[in-house]
């Protein structure tokens, strides 16, 4: 009894000399389990901060003694990591989702007509957006027609995304408002990159799949930016309360990093953003005008650039014919000679290239162009966003260019119901295989794609980890033997997307030196075969708290 008062006192002198010298920080987190994700995968207990910066980690009582700090935070053993990255994600179409009608999950046509009817009688728009549907959910994995549409809305236009992005569904009205047909017919670079949907009769159904969409992206209205600045910061929200800290955005245009430049000077955007510019002409004007740009936490250095489609709307470019479409193997959506202009304009501004490549062809057109970046710039670190199927003959070339892949491990299990469909058997050996693309580079950047899928990074170590989706489907995992572990999963949301961004000296890591952009998790971060959601309890960028589950 004695004895423990005596240890009781000794840490009460401990803690108010603490308080009463030593060197003074903003605030001491501690009682804490930090992973560092430094080299050695060092676990500490206590970290200091001040001015944004971590000023040192280390045991409780060498922390604890050396420093004094305004505040404390006693984390109760909670788990502590850098805050994560979303490697590859898309701000601006997540916010123009939220103020579409929302049909993902939709479970069929019907469903999503259903919708549509019940969002315009509550809103009466006089265009009709909406984003998400997925046929590969409905029954026998067909595209819809827009018959149904046309009776429903014959005098408005109608204009439905699919969940990825790369094909849309207009009714009548707005096929002749575009006059898409006409458009995309006498213009081969639109042609070429993309297609209309007939059905057996040769009737058009209202579907039009990548460059086919162009003229009607052209007269969609967008949303004003106050409404898309509200729908930033519900998703900015979103991202905290998982303990993501930053994204790799995924192509913008010039007047979205203007909203991004405003929403910053506002100080209501605090969200790490690595924004990679679409190669429109405005965005390589400000490439060679600024270079390197960095404002606050906005940086950018980057284009993004479109390769080729996506799977599921068999835009992605093959080196051999669908199996389940046997006159087509996908197209490029950007000519091999513009891609080597872009690479030039990359060469030139110090800007790095990252490709989205889905298809085998694509991957090798890219690999291959990547080539002559790494003959001057070994470590160039230009990337191939998705790399989702790539022939086994070429893994070894994202080794011999330095190429960093780019991946969405939650993109392995939601295709995972028709990609061999897509594909054939023998294609699925080099598809979704991270691990084989890991050993090639040595690291990965890891993304969502969100709103493609969900921005839920316990998801994304859930299909890395076990190769399984939120119901745990499949039961031994698809391609189990491209899974990767958990630490190489974090460190594709940490140090590796730091490195693939160039921000390794900031961020990534709990470091001395490096940012105070840190996350406490309410659980702790595991991968166990069941889907466990988890959410931070506490999130802070820069040392400052911007998410508190009190
Ligand atoms: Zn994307």
């Amino acid at each position: 009894m004695k004895f423990r008062y005596l240890s009781i006192l000794t840490t009460t002198i401990l803690l108010c000399s603490a308080c009463m010298k030593g060197e003074s920080v903003d605030l001491i987190i501690h009682n804490a389990k930090i992973y560092t994700m430094d080299d050695a995968n060092t676990i500490e207990d206590a970290i200091a901060i001040r001015d944004g910066k971590i000023i040192e980690v280390g045991p409780e009582r060498e922390i604890l003694n050396r420093y004094r700090a305004d505040e404390f935070i006693d984390a109760q053993l909670k788990e502590v990591y850098p805050g994560f990255t979303d490697a590859h994600g898309h701000i601006m179409s997540y916010a123009r989702q939220m103020l579409s009608v929302n049909l993902v999950g939709s479970r069929s046509y019907n469903e999503l007509l259903v919708r549509l009817e019940k969002y315009q009688s509550r809103n009466q728009q006089d265009f009709i957006i909406g984003r998400g549907w997925d046929q590969s959910r409905w029954k026998n994995d067909e595209m819809p027609t827009n018959e149904k549409l046309n009776e429903l809305f014959p005098n408005i236009p109608v204009c439905l995304f699919r969940i990825d992005g790369h094909a849309l569904l207009a009714n009548d009205y707005l096929i002749k408002k575009s006059d898409v047909l006409n458009k995309v017919a006498n213009d081969s670079e639109l042609s070429s990159g993309g297609y209309f949907i007939y059905d057996s009769l040769e009737n058009f159904t209202g579907i039009m799949v990548d460059n086919a969409m162009n003229p009607i992206l052209d007269i969609l209205p967008d949303f004003t930016n106050k409404e898309l600045s509200d729908a930033i910061i519900e998703i900015q929200e979103e991202l905290y309360a998982y303990g993501v800290t930053g994204v790799h955005e995924a192509g913008l245009k010039y007047k979205e990093v203007k909203l991004f430049q405003q929403l910053i000077e506002e100080d209501v955007l605090n969200l790490n953003i690595y924004g990679m510019l679409l190669p429109t002409k405005k965005n390589i004007e400000f490439a060679h005008k600024h270079g390197v740009y960095q404002n606050n936490n906005l940086l950018i250095r980057s284009f993004k650039v479109y390769g080729d489609g996506a799977l599921g709307s068999r835009g992605a470019f093959l080196k051999a014919k669908y199996s389940d479409k046997h006159d087509h193997q996908g197209y490029l959506t950007t000519s091999v000679k513009r891609m080597k202009e872009i690479a030039e304009i990359c060469n030139e501004t110090g800007y790095q290239m990252n490709t989205h490549a889905i298809g085998d062809s694509t991957n090798r057109i890219i690999l291959e162009l990547y080539q002559n970046i790494y003959k001057t710039t070994p470590d160039h670190r230009w990337r191939i966003e998705h790399a989702q199927i790539i022939d086994p003959a070429d893994f070894a070339l994202f080794a011999k260019a330095g190429v960093f892949p780019s991946v969405q491990p939650t993109h392995a299990v939601s295709d995972q119901h028709w990609a061999e469909s897509r594909l054939g058997r023998n294609r699925m050996e080099g598809s979704y295989a991270y691990n084989s693309l890991l050993s090639q580079f040595g690291m990965l950047a890891i993304g969502t794609d969100f709103p493609v899928e969900l921005t839920d990074p316990f998801l994304t170590i859930h299909a890395a980890v076990n190769r399984t989706n939120s119901e745990n489907i499949p039961a031994s995992g698809f391609q189990p033997e491209e899974a990767i572990t958990l630490n190489q999963c974090i460190r594709g949301m940490t140090t590796w997307a730091a490195y693939a961004s160039f921000q390794e000296n900031e961020l990534g890591t709990i470091e001395v030196g490096k940012d105070a952009t840190i996350v406490l998790f309410e659980s702790p971060v595991n991968a166990s075969k069941t889907y466990n959601p988890n959410f931070a309890y506490m999130t802070f960028i820069n040392g400052k708290k911007v998410y508190s589950v009190e």
